[in-house]
């Protein structure tokens, strides 16, 4: 909990535990595995959740962390959870969120593999007024009296969605996956959208139509709404092979457009395709690295160098 070595954040939020798998990225879960780890079943939230078969626990002791944190950060929301799971009720979600829009100083990062959930969440017409709730609930906590800061007007607070400092994402490890799970997350009103590709599993074709402007009659490609995409191969013991090619290519397609590409690790069993004959990879072998992850950057090829974040 807290301080974490993923390059892409800063700090890892955890107000909700538990999951369940989904779908392919889940096989090697690493928050399955850390959740039944002995350091994380000394806290009862984790010795709840230990068969990570869709139990989720809310764990309140967590929920007010980022209120202290005065220095900006990027946090990353539910690293050993997934906010978009069907058990998290709303009124978890809204408490959450509340905690969100009073921390105008931090960037949450709210990463799903369910986004069909979070956009059922923000299109109720209610959800705004279900988070102002929630924030004066928190200001009003007879055991912290006075103790957080936020502009109430009269009983009211001013909050509107998209929450300004929210980025909400989901994982796509798979071409399937991007095509079921990249047309609901464009729907979710979002300061800024993005995609997880780690671990990525296969080549992905990202600008697919998406739908055509009413302006100018142009198509316009999931690429045209998406802000930020994180790149990765998957990592550890067994790990699942990454092409560096299937990587490379996801940079080539964000290159014309204003999409900020992060590329976190090529993984720990990063395939090398060449020489390719009439699109055919005449030989595969294995890149080795010193990082057992492949996470250092000094050691990617020049055109994957690359670690940006949206504006
Ligand atoms: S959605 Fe995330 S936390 Fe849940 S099982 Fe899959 S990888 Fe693990």
């Amino acid at each position: 909990m807290g301080k974490t070595k993923i390059s892409w954040t800063s700090e890892t939020w955890n107000p909700l535990v538990g999951c369940s798998k989904i779908s392919a990225g889940c096989s090697r879960c690493y928050a399955a595995e850390a959740a039944k780890s002995a350091r994380l079943q000394q806290f009862p939230q984790y010795q709840k959740v230990k068969d990570w078969d869709g139990t989720i626990e809310f764990v309140e002791n967590q929920l007010l962390k980022p209120l202290s944190w005065r220095s900006p950060k990027k946090v990353f929301v539910c690293s050993m959870s997934d906010i978009g799971h069907k058990n998290v009720k709303d009124e978890w979600l809204n408490k959450i969120f509340a905690v969100m829009a009073m921390c105008p100083q931090h960037i949450f990062q709210v990463l799903t593999k369910r986004p069909e959930r979070l956009l059922e969440y923000f299109s109720d017409p209610n959800c705004a007024r279900w988070i102002c709730d929630e924030v004066l609930n928190i200001l009003s906590d007879e055991a912290n009296p006075g103790k957080w800061k936020f502009k109430v007007h009269g009983d009211e607070v001013n909050i509107k969605i998209p929450l300004p400092n929210v980025w909400v994402g989901t994982s796509v490890e798979n071409q399937k996956v991007a095509d079921d799970r990249i047309p609901q997350l464009l729907q979710i009103p979002a300061a800024k959208l993005f995609l997880s590709c780690e671990p990525l599993l296969e080549a992905v074709d990202l600008t697919k139509i998406y739908r055509i402007s009413n302006l100018t009659q142009t198509e316009l490609t999931w690429l045209d709404y998406l802000h930020w995409i994180i790149l990765g191969g998957e990592s550890g013991v067994g790990a699942r092979p990454c092409h560096i090619d299937w990587i490379r290519s996801i940079v080539q397609q964000c290159r014309p457009t204003n999409v900020a590409v992060f590329v976190k690790q090529l993984g720990s069993n990063s395939i090398q395709s060449t020489p390719y004959i009439d699109g055919v990879a005449q030989n595969n072998f294995q890149l080795k690295f010193k990082d057992r992850k492949g996470g250092n950057i000094d050691e990617f090829p020049t055109d994957l160098q690359i670690r940006q974040f949206p504006e």
